[in-house]
């Protein structure tokens, strides 16, 4: 079911089985922004997750992805660290922004956090 101009709502399920997939309003509307920037597709390797499942892969329980309200993002053809220089200039006193090896993390918390987990 698509739920913005160009992302679906399965996108964003838990991949556990749940169907677990409530997305955050401000977290699609900044989607669609990364999204209409590059004029590329944004493929989401993570979004909603239950917090059995966000347990079972080791993460916080106080990780955004259980309320929603982030996921991990990846274009193809842009570095996780040119999302982030964006991302970061666009909003830089808010939300948190993650970079990792294969993908950005970005949520729409209240406070702001950045983090740089590149191996
Ligand atoms: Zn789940
Ligand atoms: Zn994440």
């Amino acid at each position: 079911m698509k739920i913005s101009e160009h992302f679906n709502r399965e996108e964003f399920t838990c991949s556990c089985g749940c169907e677990f997939n409530t997305v955050d309003a401000e977290l699609l509307r900044v989607l669609e922004q990364v999204r209409t920037h590059y004029d590329q597709p944004v493929t989401i390797n993570s979004a909603c997750r239950c917090l059995e499942h966000n347990r079972a892969i080791g993460s916080t329980d106080t990780s955004q992805h259980v309320n929603g309200k982030a996921a991990d993002i990846k274009i193809k053809s842009v570095s996780s660290i040119g999302i982030y220089h964006y991302l970061n200039n666009l909003y830089p006193d808010c939300f948190g922004i993650g970079i990792y090896d294969s993908f950005l993390h970005i949520d729409v918390r209240d406070d702001k956090g950045r983090w740089d987990n590149r191996t």
